[in-house]
């Protein structure tokens, strides 16, 4: 941490507490580095720190979304016409949309693909401050069997056990801080059909021991329930959309403790924008036949117990950079409880990444995002930008509403 920011005591905000799944009033919060050093009542303030009076704040952990596309900017012309932009405009575009992830309160980010593995180049440059964004768990490009959904875009096609150990192991070799593998086809290529599955559980068993033994974390893009049962059986960590699950694949689930990424966002999108929008009719078609069973296997998975985090496929047509927070209003919308959406977003995401994020806590990372209104009473604040008063990540206030005060020395 650069010696600029010894340090910011937030003082005497509304703080949210994971465990008790409520707000404890008239806490401080003490960040020191990147780092939160205390919370809790009457927290002496160093010398010299910078105070925040956030009286009548409400504080929540930054959030996570565990499913991007950060490199793409959800113009429906941009993904029926992969590579018709060239790579440094794809760059500048990109440095936009992280801008933009993070001014909706989103700290962390996991990017589940890439072409030219420009989310790994992207989680770099933020990394090294050369221009804001939210930090990124970038999974390089994702591996998928020949002819597979994503191919051509966002994956890399490999055959066999030992072929898909070696393109996870490139992603690595890259610098890849998640893994993505497709067990199924998908909506958004043509002429592979969502209800397919695509690598077969050896394949995938191979893929994900080869992420563990680096300690990367697994999603499989699986909507087929074969696809899906075969990336539960492999081990991956996350389903990603999971539109097909049969109460078999419940009970996996629930029982390996792998968790369920639904991105209800994306195919709404799709299937709500439609052709007006200019989305090719095969995937609006893909995108209707999705929608009625997704939202039932989401409802069916979370009141049988199943481990939830949050996920937009931020990126696909219309689900733009920076709207991050309707997957959260969506999943309360299908049945989770408001305190239950917010920790799919936060502390319950951090989980599913092993990350040291996602709480308010002390020695977690001090991602905070300060919001004026309750999201509890009304979670449309998490998505209210003129709600936000401030965004801290890794210990510096990254956002200030004009409004707030600046803070003043100890
Ligand atoms: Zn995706």
């Amino acid at each position: 941490m650069a010696a600029d920011a010894p340090g910011l005591l937030l003082r005497g905000g509304s703080v949210f507490d994971s465990e008790a799944r409520a707000f404890a009033h008239g806490v401080d919060v003490l960040c020191t580095d990147d780092r939160i050093a205390a919370v809790g009542r009457g927290v002496q303030a160093p010398a010299g720190i910078v105070v925040l009076d956030c009286a009548g704040m409400y504080l929540v952990p930054g959030l996570i979304d565990c499913h991007v596309h950060i490199t793409s900017s959800g113009d429906p012309a941009e993904m029926s016409s992969p590579g018709t932009l060239s790579l440094p405009t794809r760059a500048w575009k990109s440095a936009e949309h992280a801008r933009a992830t993070l001014d909706a309160g989103v700290t962390t980010a996991r990017d589940l693909g890439a072409a030219d593995r420009l989310n790994i180049d992207l989680a770099r440059a933020i990394d090294d401050a050369l221009l804001p964004g939210p930090t990124l768990l970038a999974a390089g490009l994702g591996v998928t069997m020949t002819g597979g959904h994503g191919h051509g875009f966002i994956a890399r096609e490999a055959d066999g056990p030992d072929e898909v150990r070696k393109a996870v192991r490139e992603q690595l070799k890259a610098g890849a801080g998640a893994i993505k593998l497709f067990a199924s086809g998908g909506v958004m290529t043509p002429g592979v059909d969502p209800l397919s599955p695509s690598l077969s559980e050896q394949e995938l068993a191979a893929g994900v021991e080869e992420a563990h033994k680096a300690f990367r974390v697994v999603g499989a893009h699986a909507q087929s329930t074969e696809g899906i049962k075969n990336a539960i059986r492999a081990g991956v960590d996350s389903i990603e959309h999971g539109v097909w699950l049969d109460e078999e694949a419940i009970g996996l689930m629930v029982e390996r403790g792998t968790y369920l990424v639904a991105t209800l966002t994306a195919p709404w999108h799709i299937a709500n924008g439609g052709l007006d929008a200019g989305i090719p009719p095969y995937m609006v078609d893909k995108a209707h036949q999705v929608l009625v069973d997704h939202i039932e296997s989401f409802k069916r998975a979370t009141a049988a117990g199943v481990l939830v985090a949050m996920g937009t496929d931020q990126g696909t047509p219309l689900n733009r950079p920076g709207e991050n927070a309707q997957e959260i209003l969506r999943m309360a919308e299908h049945g989770l409880s408001p305190a239950a959406a917010l920790l799919a977003a936060t502390a319950w995401a951090a989980d599913l990444l092993r990350i040291d994020s996602g709480r308010i806590k002390e020695g977690l990372r001090a991602d905070v995002l300060m919001l004026r209104r309750d999201p509890l009473d009304d979670l449309a604040a998490l998505a209210d930008r003129a709600n936000f008063s401030a965004i801290i990540k890794r210990g510096r206030v990254v956002r200030q509403a004009p409004d707030f005060q600046a803070g003043g020395k100890s």
